[in-house]
């Protein structure tokens, strides 16, 4: 008996099939998008690229199929993220978020609530739908699980009980996709909201779904240094009225902010891959006809070699890492919160590393724009950064996995099951300064 790390032949054909798309019709448009001054012009550039993807399945094969998507897996979901990121890290996160926007509502929705949002995103004429996963705040999303009702999310959704409403107040910043592609918003936003004003985070979040056009919302677009072929705003509501049949996990907001950040982790993971992978590629090539005014190639001086050799492995590594987290999630239906995290923290913190040694290799021509190596650079920097953040969220979801007292590394290995619960959340919230005299006087 073997472990089996075999793609099977449709997933071999759709890992080429996406390489192809990605090096034919993403990289020319990305490449003239990523210079492009206005970022929502950069970001709506992209459309047809979109739509050409959303032809193709991309956007919605990993969808149930009950509700019209293609039942895809993570794995399959993965397979085609590598190969867009190693080409363009932006575009494949619109995807991504699409995912981030619809895959709650398997988890915590009504049957009623699936069939019509994910319908509409399954829907033959939504060539362009969007989702909009919007969580993260100015003051801070890092502690949403904060006992006290003052810290963490601070979007309110007030109970209009007589009219049948939920009325939002408040700002988000950051969320991807969420203001549209002509910034009347996504098709659908689900929101993370405050539905008790006198509750921690672990029982006062909900989530809702706001749909396209509703009133009270101002977007405006956040201008990035990386990704900058997909859109993130900051959203203003304003008594922005929503039915309340929209809302869903009543005051499991946080459950719902740590199950889908699970969800998101080893895809994010290898999107890091993938980027390293597009800088190793351009290394490889570079070392194999770059002389360096020398009498062969760079390839040939043992530095170079060894170099290559390490950053090898590391993308090797993390991509069976995240291939491992992403066929454990498909096992429980996206309950493998420690490992989940813990391919995104990898990857994300390590392939940095390795985009810089891939620069090193090609030398000062890497910080040339005309080469196109800076990019990689630019992209690299975002992945411990998104995704709710390494530090902040990921590393913290493990760390309340791991202290669990039912907790032991043999779960990963034999591949058993681990229910994540409330009591694994609010891990390091409350740190503070030491007690005794600041060293700052
Ligand atoms: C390209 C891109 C796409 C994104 N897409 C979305 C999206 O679709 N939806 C969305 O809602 N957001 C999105 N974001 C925002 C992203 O998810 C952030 O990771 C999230 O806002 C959390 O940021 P943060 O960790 O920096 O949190 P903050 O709360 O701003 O914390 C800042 C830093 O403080 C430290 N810190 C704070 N508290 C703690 C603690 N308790 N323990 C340890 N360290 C702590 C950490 O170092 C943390 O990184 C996106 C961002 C980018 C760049």
């Amino acid at each position: 008996m073997s472990v089996d790390f075999e793609l099977s032949s449709a997933q071999k054909k759709l890992k080429y099939d996406v390489r192809e798309f990605a090096r034919e019709v993403l990289r020319p448009a990305a490449e003239r998008a990523d210079r492009i001054d206005d970022p929502h012009e950069a970001f709506v550039a992209m459309k047809p690229v979109f739509e050409q993807a959303h032809a193709m399945g991309l956007a919605t094969d990993f969808l149930p199929a009950k509700y019209g998507g293609g039942g895809g897996s993570i794995i399959d979901l993965m397979i085609a993220t590598e190969e867009l990121s190693a080409v363009d890290a932006g575009f494949p996160t619109i995807l991504l978020v699409n995912g981030l926007a619809l895959m709650p509502l398997t988890w915590f929705g009504t049957r009623e609530q699936c069939e019509k949002w994910i319908g509409l995103a399954t829907a033959e004429t939504s060539t362009d739908h969007l989702g909009g996963w919007v969580v993260s705040e100015r003051g801070g999303t890092a502690n949403f699980d904060h006992p006290s009702p003052t810290a963490g999310i601070q979007l309110v959704a007030d109970h209009d009980r007589a009219n049948g409403e939920y009325v939002l107040n408040g700002e988000k910043h950051w969320p991807c996709n969420a203001g549209g592609w002509d910034l009347r918003g996504a098709d659908a936003n689900l929101c993370i909201v405050r539905t008790d004003r006198t509750k921690g985070g672990k029982e006062a979040l909900s989530a809702i779904v706001v749909e396209r056009g509703t009133p009270g919302i101002e977007y405006e677009v956040i201008d990035k240094i990386g990704l900058r072929t997909c859109q993130n705003v900051t959203m203003t509501f304003r008594d922005v009225r929503v039915p309340e049949e929209n809302l869903f996990a009543d005051g499991d907001g946080d459950l719902v902010i740590n199950r889908n950040f699970t969800w998101s982790g080893p895809l994010a993971g290898i999107a890091a891959v993938g980027v390293a992978r597009g800088a190793y590629e351009f290394a490889l090539k570079w070392s194999k006809t770059y002389t360096g005014g020398g009498s062969s190639p760079i390839i040939g001086h043992q530095a170079v070699g060894h170099l290559l050799a390490e950053i090898a492995a590391k993308i090797e590594s993390g991509r069976y890492l995240c291939w491992k987290a992403a066929h454990y999630l498909d096992k429980y239906d996206s309950e493998g919160h420690a490992l989940g995290a813990m391919a995104k923290t990898f990857c994300g913190d390590l392939m940095q590393t390795v985009v810089v040694d891939c620069m090193r290799i090609v030398g000062v021509n890497a910080v040339d724009r005309k080469f196109g190596m800076e990019k990689f650079y630019r992209e690299a920097i975002v992945f411990p950064l998104y995704d709710s953040g390494s530090l902040g969220m990921q590393r913290r979801k493990a760390w309340g996995v791991m202290a669990d007292p039912g907790f032991t590394p043999d779960i990963f290995v034999d591949g058993d099951p681990f229910t994540y619960t409330k009591s694994m959340e609010g891990y390091g919230v409350l740190g503070g300064a030491p007690p005794g005299p600041s060293r700052h006087g």
